[in-house]
Order: C-alpha cells, then structure tokens, then sequence
C-alpha cells in the first residue's frame, strides 16, 4: 500500500510570469496528507517543459524529513508526481524508492500503489528475453519497461504522430500483461500527465480539478481524496477499473475504459475497513460513514451478546485510531459510555506497516498509554478494525489487564484476516495470520480476550453498501489468476527481511 499523488495545470504562471512550480509544491502538500498510506519513503518527480528537464527528489523517510524547502522550489515545471511508500515488493533501501524515470521514449516517470503478482516472472521476460537490464527490485520499475515498450509499440512513436490512442492502446497492452492491483500516475514528457487504474480497480485513485481564472483547469490525481480536498480541488469521480486518463499539456482531459462493460471490480473492502483516512471518500462512498456502519453492524451482533447474558459491557473503548468512528457508533447504538483508555503517541508509526515483527512488536509497546481511571473494574468492549497477526491485540488485552480490567470482549469491525494479499497489503504468506487455521475461540485465547465478536461478509457488505468487493483475504476468492502466487510470496519472504537482493528477488550472490 502506498500513497500516489499527480498533479498538472497551465504552463505559464500568470502571476509572476515565471516558471511555475506549484505542481511539485502541491504534490508536497498532498503527500503529507498521505502519510498514513506509507511511512518507508518518499519522492517527488517534476518535469519543466520550458528546459525539458525532469526534476527528482526522493529518500527513505516521512515526507517532512525527505524534503527540504529549497529543493522542493527548484523542481520547476506544470507537471510533478509524487509517492509515500510502504514497501511490499522490493526492499526498503534507496534503489526501491519511486518515483522512477525512463528515458524513452519521451522521457518517462511513474508512481504506482499495488502489487504486480507476475512481478517475477515479468522481470524474468524482461531480462532473459528482451535484453534489459534492471536496477532496483520494485516491480515499478517492470512496469514502467513494459510501459515504454508498448508505447513504442515495436516501430517507435513519432512525436508528431502522438496521440491518445497511442496511450490507450499501451494501456490495453499492460492490463493484458500485468496481473495485479496497481493505481498507476505517470509523465509523459512534453505531452503530459498519464493515470491508469488494474482493470479490478483493485487499488483506489480518484481525480479532481480545480478551475482557474482563465476559465482553464488545474487537475489532481490522487489515491485518496483527502489529498485533493486539502488542496482545495473538487473531487470529479474515482477513474474506473481498466480506465486509462490522458491530460495533456493544453489542459484537455482525454479517458477511455477499456474493460468489458459487464466486467466485475473488485475495489479492496480494507480501504474503508483500515486503510484510507475517516475523511476520504474511496468509490464515492465515505470512509467516515462506512466505519460508522461497520460499528452499527457489530453493535447488533453485541447486543445480543448482552441480551442473552453472553457478555457483560460497562464500557466502549476504541483501540485509536482508525476504530474510533466505529466505537462511537457501537457506543450509541448500545446506549453505553464511550471511553478512550488508551491514548496513542502520536510519534510513532501505525504497527502494521511496519516492516518487521521485530519493529511491530516494539512499536505496539510504544505507542499507547493506558488511562487507569477509565480502566480499572470496568468490563471493556474493545473495538478494533482488524486482527492481523494478533500481536497488537495480545498486547493491548494484556495492558488493560495490567491496569485493572475486570472483563474484555473483543469487538472487530472486519471478518477475519485468514488468507494471503497479494495486491498490496503486506501480508502475501496467509500463515502470518493468527486467523489461518483458527477457530475465533482459539484466536480469542491466543489474544487473552474473554470474547471476540467478529462481523461477518454480509455485515461488511451492507455497511460498505457494496456487492462486487474484493474480499480474498476474508474468503480465498481471488480476482485475479493467481498461478504465480506462491512464488510472488516465497520472494517477497526473501525481501522482507533482507535488503541484499537481486531485481528478481533472490540474494545476492556477489554480496560481501
Ligand atoms: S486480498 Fe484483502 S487486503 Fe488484499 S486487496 Fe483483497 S481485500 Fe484488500
């Protein structure tokens, strides 16, 4: 998961007649808004029309220590990208960090959120059969080949023949090639700005336009729109599944979908479950109002934990953040108090993304402190978003034990996690799940919780208020030919944990 950010509008600036460089700038801006979204690194790619140069600046980090205010004014130009990592293909070093640049044809630049599930076998193709060489492991970097591939399309594009259907034909050509969720922002240089979305619509994007003076438009592209509404852009609409948008130096706005008309999406439900920020808005449908739902949902399943003398509740606790909205809903649906036990410092990084158990664990101990006063003797419904690896669950069922609860039921406003992602959440080995295998008694017991409420398929459906989800981590159906599974998750073992590897995810060999 990773946040993408795009932003292009007039090439003049009128105010002061120079070069303008407010694409970079609000590309900035925006990505801070898409902290949450990844916490590795972070990078910026501008492109100056009036020298035709690119401008990059891009490092490991949170967005307020990658860049300096200098080198955010000198990346001039109309058009600029942006991107906050959270690395799930890849390792976390500097090699892996977008954006990234080709030089041909054109001179290319791409961002990207998702996984390429033929990543290894595609990097293989490439290599072996078309005589290019890698230079980092991200699978961007394979993307953005076979981009610049079908855009020359074997005969070379003319400059002065370029067209939207030269776009739209190398976008029908990747959604053929690339299996995988992938929301995909990219420069065109001299031409424009490029976004595509998988034809499931796996990952989200949304686009949103500001109008200018001249009666002209600025356009911004974004994974979530709490980035353009911080920038003060009207949101237009999400870009579809399989829908390839092209904006190009004048400003006009050209877009096509090119799936089927009865094609199936498949949006990831975890964007409203944990993902995306409470005031986003992911396939029109708010974030905020989908985690009330959530708790209204597995409020009625509570209630009638409690009508039957099931469970006891003094008290609704939120494990913050995400579960807060949810909680306050649970809260007045039960008519019970709602309380925060546990306050988070807010200086440390969300522990699921963190990169490994070893800094999860570390983190969750770190980051929330308990109130006693609102703890002790009280039984406690404890509402969280998901279970993941169960780790911070133990942990917090164990601090409000030590600080004198009589009673915690556990309440997750999710089904369980119990099978592998392969399209951009960190979790491509189903058996890191406490809930693989597991019966909900025995991941109760594992996380030391008297109870576990869980909400079901149909709960989640109707709080998101949509059918055609993907839910594979919940039920095992995929939405996407996953043949090539097992070896994207025995490379991405090797990754994870090790930043000595080769573009196709193995060990270095000549490593000292
Ligand atoms: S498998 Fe789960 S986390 Fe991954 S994209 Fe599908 S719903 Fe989202």
């Amino acid at each position: 998961m990773c946040g993408v950010i795009g932003i292009i509008g007039p090439e003049n600036n009128t105010e002061s007649n120079q070069v303008p460089h407010y694409a970079a700038l609000e590309a900035y801006q925006a990505m801070l808004t898409l902290q949450h979204r990844g916490q590795d690194a972070a990078g910026i790619l501008s492109f100056d029309n009036s020298c035709s140069m690119f401008f990059s600046e891009k490092d490991l980090g949170l967005v307020s220590s990658v860049f300096e205010q200098s080198a955010i004014e000198n990346m001039t130009g109309n058009m600029a990208i942006g991107h906050t990592r959270y690395a799930t293909n890849g390792g976390n070093n500097r090699r892996d960090v977008q954006p990234m640049v080709m030089g041909a044809p054109f001179g290319l630049g791409m961002v990207h959120n998702g996984n390429l599930l033929n990543h290894f076998s595609l990097a293989k193709k490439l290599t072996h059969d078309m005589k290019r060489q890698l230079l980092s492991a991200n699978d961007l970097e394979v993307l953005l080949h076979f981009w610049s591939h079908y855009l020359l399309d074997g005969e070379g594009v003319k400059e002065d023949s370029f067209s939207f259907d030269n776009i739209k034909k190398a976008a029908k050509s990747i959604f053929d090639t690339v299996n995988g969720g992938y929301a995909v922002i990219g420069l065109i240089a001299g031409e424009g700005m490029v976004a595509f979305r998988d034809p499931k619509g796996i990952r989200p994007l949304s686009i949103g336009r500001l109008k200018l003076e001249d009666g002209g438009y600025k356009y911004c592209l974004c994974s979530e729109t709490v980035a353009m509404n911080y920038l003060g852009y009207e949101y237009m609409r999400s870009v579809a599944p399989g829908e390839v948008i092209f904006i190009d130096l004048q400003g006009k706005l050209h877009s096509a979908i090119l799936t089927e008309p009865d094609a199936k999406a498949a949006p990831c439900m975890f964007e409203w479950v944990y993902f995306s920020a409470a005031e986003s808005v992911v396939e029109d449908k708010s974030v905020y109002t989908a985690r009330l739902d959530l708790g209204n949902q597995l409020a009625k399943k509570a209630k009638i934990l409690i009508d039957n003398g099931k469970i006891d509740v003094d008290v609704v606790m939120p494990v913050p953040d995400t579960s807060r909205t949810s909680a306050i809903s649970i809260a007045d649906y039960l008519d019970l108090p709602y309380r925060e036990g546990l306050i988070k410092n807010r200086y440390v990084q969300r522990s699921f993304i963190l990169n490994t158990q070893e800094k999860r664990e570390k983190a969750v101990e770190l980051k929330l402190s308990p109130i006693r006063s609102e703890i002790e003797g009280k039984n406690i419904l404890l509402v969280d978003d998901s279970v993941v690896r169960g780790t911070t669950s133990k942990r917090i069922i164990s601090l409000l034990m030590r600080n004198g609860a009589k009673h915690v039921t556990l309440g997750i406003t999710c089904p369980p996690l119990r099978y592998a992602c392969y399209y951009g959440i960190d979790f491509p080995n189903g058996e890191e799940l406490i809930a693989n295998e597991r019966t909900i008694e025995e991941i109760s017991d594992w996380v030391g919780a008297d109870r576990l409420i869980y909400l079901d398929e149909t709960d989640l459906k109707q709080a998101i208020g949509k059918e055609d989800m993907c839910m594979a981590c919940l039920n095992n159906e995929y939405p996407t030919d996953i043949k090539e599974a097992s070896e994207f998750a025995a490379k991405r073992k090797i990754t994870k944990d090790n930043d000595n590897i080769s573009f196709l995810g193995e060990i270095r060999k000549c490593a000292s």
